[in-house]
């Protein structure tokens, strides 16, 4: 069936899969990204405009204020950003019913599990009954919950998708700085 999407576009590697995938198996989509003052946001749009410009796909920045970041305490994996999927997630609720659409996905994936609690299907069950209570006819996804990164990777390649065109690193730089969390994991799933 033939869903009308807002996907939670972010110009990384996961959501840029994950659209082209979408794409392919014919949905509507309607694509957005939240610029809440991360440094390598710019980057990361560039990256998604330029996908959703090849796929003829409908692209918007949502402008949000500055969202604070905390350490993570377990592993020392880096930053996060407190509560940003429920944030953006909700956002996209309000995109959702003035577009029409049916269903949101975004792209976490199994890696994301381990550090981030907002990443697991409990979560996404938790906010779909959210939603629900709320009156909104519309289904979050979260289809690569389950995936690797290393997979999507994969599953990349076998759609086609130019994954030198995705942006992974925090730094904020010119090019990736190589050595921080995301750009090791991306390392790590495309080999
Ligand atoms: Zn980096």
């Amino acid at each position: 069936m033939t869903k009308t999407i807002v996907h939670l576009l972010s110009g990384g590697l996961d959501s840029v899969v994950m659209l082209h995938d979408l794409h392919a198996q014919g949905h509507r989509i309607y694509c957005v990204s939240f610029n809440y003052g991360q440094k390598h946001g710019a980057r990361e749009r560039d990256c998604a405009e330029r996908h959703c410009a090849r796929l003829g796909v409908k692209y918007e920045t949502v402008r949000l204020p500055q969202l604070r970041g905390s350490s993570l305490t377990d592993g020392g994996a880096g930053v996060v950003v407190p509560n940003r999927n429920a944030i953006m997630l909700s956002l996209a609720v309000n995109v959702a019913v003035a577009a029409k659409a049916d269903t949101i996905t975004y792209a976490c994936n199994a890696d994301d599990n381990e550090h981030f609690p907002d990443c697991r299907p409990e979560f996404v069950s938790a906010m779909n009954a959210a939603v629900q209570a709320a009156g909104y006819r519309i289904e979050i996804c979260a289809p690569y919950a389950l995936l690797t990164k290393a997979i999507i990777a994969e599953m990349g390649r076998e759609l086609g998708v130019d994954l030198s065109d995705t942006w992974s690193c925090y730094a904020g730089g010119e090019r990736p700085c190589e050595t921080c969390p995301a750009c090791i994991k991306r390392k790590e799933a495309l080999q």
